[in-house]
């Protein structure tokens, strides 16, 4: 999506450990219309698939996501992050290793918001090694939904969580796919 690589090359500022920050209109201050814009390409991408509702991880996933959903015409539902291990039975649960802290934490969906009827979209900001995706389908699995797919701003197309899930099946709509990146440089797969 040429916007969005527009705005990338822009505004996007390239930090050590494969780590590219959107801080000034996605991560930290939202370019609402921006993002809007994005959420309506999802919208053309999925409007065919009957989503019933979007699914994403806090916190950075929020906004996106409503301003997708706002679209779509669905709810949002956003995973929790839990430091402890929450074993209630009320809750979903999955196992997620951060790419940007390096840390491990229990994401968690309440059962009362996702039901065997339901068709879920995942969205995200990013996909890198594809933990947090892995974790959102497992959960979303376990409630007896169906996945529909998953829209993601920008993959890093050259780490492999992309590859990955593809392989196993999962359809994956990326707006932007980064398909190298140095300190100083980054560079677009062609669409
Ligand atoms: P994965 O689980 O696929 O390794 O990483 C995806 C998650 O890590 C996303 O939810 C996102 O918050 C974060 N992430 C991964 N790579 C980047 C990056 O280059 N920049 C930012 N800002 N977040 C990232």
């Amino acid at each position: 999506m040429k916007l969005l690589e527009d705005r990338i090359r822009r505004d996007g500022k390239i930090r050590p450990g494969n780590v590219l920050k959107v801080d000034g209109f996605i991560n930290h201050r939202i370019d609402v219309p921006f993002v809007s814009e994005l959420g309506r390409e999802f919208y053309r991408r999925f409007e065919n698939d009957g989503v019933t509702k979007i699914l994403t991880i806090e916190a950075s996933g929020i906004g996106i996501a409503c301003l997708t959903a706002q679209h779509f015409g669905v709810p949002v539902v956003f995973a929790k992050k839990s430091r402890t291990s929450n074993l209630s039975s009320d809750v979903y649960t999955a196992r997620v290793d951060s790419f940007t802290h390096g840390t491990t934490c229990d994401i968690v969906v309440s059962k009362e918001y996702l039901d065997p009827s339901d068709r879920v979209l995942i969205i995200d900001d990013f996909l890198a090694l594809g933990n947090a995706l892995m974790g959102l389908r497992e959960i979303t699995l376990a409630s007896g939904a169906t996945l529909v797919g998953a829209g993601i701003v920008i993959e890093k197309s050259f780490q492999p969580g992309g590859k990955l899930l593809r392989e196993m099946g999962m359809r994956i709509e990326s707006l932007a796919k980064i398909a190298s990146m140095t300190d100083d440089a980054l560079t677009f797969e062609e669409e």
